[in-house]
């Protein structure tokens, strides 16, 4: 400041020195007429002289200081000013030259030094916007904002792909316009009215489904109790209400499955007890209605602890390189006797007598077993089961063909269910469970392989399985 205040002393001082010199001139002018023309000519040319000599000397210290005084102070200043105008417009990459140490030069660095701090906050700021859009965006719940005045503020991505609009048509709109559904809006009102959180799970129709939502409701009032507007976050919770639903229709089920058993049990042995069993004849014909239903039991308690074993977390194969070839002959062998008893002829085709595959040797043969045995099953007497073994260059491919009853186009995705079948009282008298399938897909999946079917109802059912050779160890697996 010191500094800057002698500088400007200076320039004052030689203004007033050129000032002086004007004065001086005029001063001249002025004896010229009342005191010169008394002198004679040499003193005359003499004062002449030296007042133009003086003059001269005036203009040139003038031209310099303003030069000097312009390029020191006065360029600087303006450059800092642009700059300033410039950061003023949001541009903050502008920057000013500072090439002097002085009080000009310290200008410009101030405003440089602002300018890079603005640059520098702005950074930061749009990081953590684009941070804030991107958990808005992901969240992987639905989002709407509306303002005090109920207008839409905010919509993200999760909400339009919810809902399936386009949160363009949503912006500045008042809520009650756009939200076509009244459980929605009444939500929005009720936290307008109340101020207060509100949790609902609602129901909703979307295109062709119905999906489950929690609906969180929330006011946002900001400081000094400023009323800011309302939150909705939306969250799908269809997938956990159908698990939730799969888990009670599967205690209904096995309830249901082991009282049928148990009820004939026990109505077969109070009969006994209540004095049957002095009948010889009644006495073995209800022992061996009994033990069938026990059996009958067993078997469902098995298939559900098997069931429950694969679907276990963590549940492993025993791999080792097994003959699929063998394995099918051991089935077929097995099975030879039930098919007969029907007079159902048993085919079995394929153009290698040894086909290797890693895998797990029992499990395969239970695979087996259940298809073969469901093929037998449901094709009426006379008929024919037809296992096809083909061994590619990576997968083997069988097929276990019959020409029994069929299933339904509808029925289809549906036998793999636990329970499902589509004939119950025909499931039930050949000692199905219900689970066989379930059990199926679960073990060909544990071996990475494929099932399909292929089937028309009256015409026969086609089975098809896919097993890769090599077992590819995938997440999961150990
Ligand atoms: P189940 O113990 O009842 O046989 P599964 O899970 O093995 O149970 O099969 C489910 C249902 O799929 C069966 O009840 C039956 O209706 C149908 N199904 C299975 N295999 C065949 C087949 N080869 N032909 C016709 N229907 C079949």
């Amino acid at each position: 400041m010191i500094k800057f205040r002698s500088r400007a002393f200076v320039v004052l001082t030689s203004l007033i020195i050129v000032v002086l010199i004007g004065l001086g001139i005029l001063l001249g002018q002025f004896f010229k007429y009342n005191f010169l023309d008394t002198l004679n000519d040499k003193i005359k040319v003499e004062i002449w002289l030296l007042l133009t000599v003086g003059l001269g000397l005036a203009v040139i210290v003038t031209v310099i200081l303003a030069i000097s005084i312009t390029t020191r102070y006065t360029k600087p200043i303006k450059a800092a000013t642009e700059v300033a105008i410039e950061l003023a417009h949001g541009n903050y990459r502008a920057r000013t030259k500072v090439n002097r140490i002085d009080d000009t030069g310290m200008l410009g660095s101030s405003i440089n030094m602002l300018a890079e701090n603005l640059q520098e906050l702005t950074k930061v700021r749009e990081i953590q916007q684009d941070r804030l859009s991107a958990l808005i965006e992901n969240m992987g719940a639905g989002l709407i904002l509306f303002d005090s005045r109920g207008y839409i503020n905010l919509v993200n991505k999760g909400y339009a792909d919810i809902f399936h609009i386009d949160p363009s048509d949503y912006i500045n709109k008042q809520y009650y316009e756009v939200i076509d559904y009244e459980e929605i809006r009444q939500l929005v009102a009720e936290v307008f009215r109340t101020e207060q959180k509100v949790s609902k799970q609602l129901h909703l129709p979307l295109q062709i489904e119905r999906k489950y939502f929690i609906v969180y409701g929330v006011p946002i009032i900001g400081a000094n109790n400023v009323w800011k507007g309302v939150l909705l976050v939306f969250h799908d919770i269809s997938e956990m209400k159908k698990l939730e639903q799969m888990r009670k229709d599967f205690v209904a089920n096995v309830s249901h499955e082991l009282k049928t058993p148990v009820t004939s049990i026990k109505g077969f042995t109070e009969t006994l007890l209540d004095g049957a069993m002095n009948n010889k004849e009644t006495l073995q014909s209800f022992l061996s209605i009994i033990l069938k239903e026990s059996d009958r039991l067993q078997t469902l308690i098995q298939d559900l602890l098997e069931l429950s074993k694969i679907e276990q977390h963590g549940f492993q194969l025993n791999i080792q390189l097994i003959d699929l070839y063998s394995v099918l002959q051991d089935v077929l062998n097995l099975l030879d006797v039930k098919a007969k008893t029907k007079n159902i002829q048993l085919e079995f085709h394929s153009k290698r007598n040894k086909v290797l595959l890693y895998g797990d040797l029992d499990r395969l043969k239970q695979v087996f077993i259940n298809l073969i045995n469901n093929a037998i099953t449901y094709t009426p007497a006379d008929g024919a089961v037809r296992i096809i073994l083909i061994d590619g260059e990576e997968r083997v491919r069988i097929s276990i063909k019959d020409t029994g009853v069929g299933i339904s186009r509808e029925d289809i995705p549906r036998i793999f269910e636990r329970f499902y079948r589509v004939d119950r009282a025909r499931s039930r008298n050949s000692g199905g469970t219900g689970l066989g399938l379930a059990i199926v897909k679960h073990l060909v999946e544990a071996h990475h392989g494929s099932i399909n079917v292929r089937s028309n109802l009256g015409e026969g059912s086609e089975f098809i399985i896919e097993l890769p050779k090599e077992m590819i160890l995938m997440d999961g697996d150990s």
